[in-house]
């Protein structure tokens, strides 16, 4: 039985099962992720899978402290102990994930679990910033895409969120369901737009006009929220408009495999250049990235990540940030910034840069690197 069936049939077929589903996750919150005793009436007519109380203490102490990136490993041993599905597990980890989320703007806390094709649980929180444009925002979506990257992710196969996602969210998780499975690229050999492009930005010789008639080339990312049906991503955003039509076959997962030798500069300025190299460019060819130096003398870099309609695009300063919170940090422990930018590229991320740190640690330096990379 495929999980959708096993989804449908628990949602649609058996009413009751939704009482137990709901006993399962009352029992399952209560004793992973707080002190409270289970009461006896709720397991009084025990479902199938029952949690002993030592087995629940047990799935507790496999929940990493910190739990933005939960390895296969832990998944599989917290879904053998729990007897959980694993995308229910997702489910349970979004009040984990809400914890985490800094939204001084609006207090409404974005919680969101997904499972890698590697099999890795990543989770994703949203940011809020004080005294900046809305825009500014990271939506937990978002920060979920850019901590997977990060860890080299290459595939979201689920993703449990605390409420539907957004439009902009739907927009922006598009980047990742056009094109599977291409391959890396060599950073080395693109020079930009004197340089032959990698693959992955080359034009798609199979399009026709630029819009694919491919339907079923869109990914089937599950997307699940809690007492809902899971979709797919592609029933959530129909007709989407993304690289294909523009022409480009490009996935934001795909990284470069092969670096530019950044060893004769200093640590800073070699991971914001490094970060720049992994950037996912395809529209305005201008690579960028950012490295972050805390106080304590450890670094957190973020590369931009565009998108085919552009808004939804994240700037170097706020992937960066995404693996810095990752990291359980605060801000005001950031004490010097690179940006490295393209010469002459089309766009730049230095004055919203600048004015992004002047709020959330107004006392980091800030340092500007055009290069030729
Ligand atoms: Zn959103």
């Amino acid at each position: 039985m495929s999980k959708s069936h096993y989804f449908f049939i628990l949602y649609c077929c058996r009413p009751e099962a939704l009482i137990f589903e709901g006993i399962m996750k009352f029992s399952l919150t209560a004793f992973v992720f707080s002190s409270m005793i289970l009461p006896i009436a709720i397991v009084a007519n025990p479902p199938q899978i029952f949690f002993s109380e030592a087995a629940m203490k047990k799935l507790e102490t496999m929940i990493p402290s910190n739990p933005f990136v939960i390895s296969a490993e832990r998944v599989n041993e917290m879904v053998s102990m729990s007897g959980l599905e694993v995308e229910e597990l997702l489910i349970e980890l979004i009040p984990i994930a809400k914890r985490f989320a800094r939204p001084p703007i609006s207090n409404y806390q974005v919680g969101v679990a997904a499972l890698g094709k590697s099999g890795n649980i990543y989770l994703g929180v949203n940011l809020e910033f004080s005294g900046q444009p809305l825009n500014a925002t990271v939506h937990g979506e978002q920060f979920l895409i850019v901590n997977a990257r990060n860890h080299g992710e290459t595939e979201i196969v689920a993703m449990a969120l605390s409420a539907a996602p957004c439009g902009h969210c739907r927009q922006f998780l598009n980047e990742i369901v056009e094109n599977p499975g291409l391959k890396a690229w060599d950073c080395i050999s693109w020079g930009g737009d004197s340089n032959p492009s990698p693959p992955v930005f080359l034009k798609d010789p199979a399009l026709k006009g630029g819009v694919s008639s491919v339907e079923d080339e869109k990914g089937q990312l599950q997307i699940l929220i809690p007492n809902t049906p899971p979709r797919t991503l592609s029933s959530l955003l129909p007709e989407a408009f993304g690289p294909k039509n523009l022409g480009l076959a490009a996935n934001l997962f795909v990284l470069p495999d092969v670096y530019p030798p950044f060893t004769h500069e200093s640590p800073l300025v070699a991971e914001a250049l490094r970060a720049a190299c992994a950037s996912y460019a395809p529209y305005s060819h201008s690579k960028s990235g950012v490295a972050i130096h805390t106080s304590d003398g450890k670094i957190y870099s973020g590369s931009c990540l565009e998108n085919a309609a552009f808004n939804p695009s994240l700037s170097p300063l706020q992937a960066a940030l995404v693996a810095l919170v990752t990291d359980l940090r605060r801000y005001d422990e950031i004490v010097e910034v690179v940006l490295v930018e393209r010469s002459a590229a089309k766009i730049s991320y230095e004055r919203s840069a600048r004015a992004l740190l002047k709020n959330i640690a107004p006392d980091a330096q800030f340092h500007l690197e055009n290069r030729e990379f």
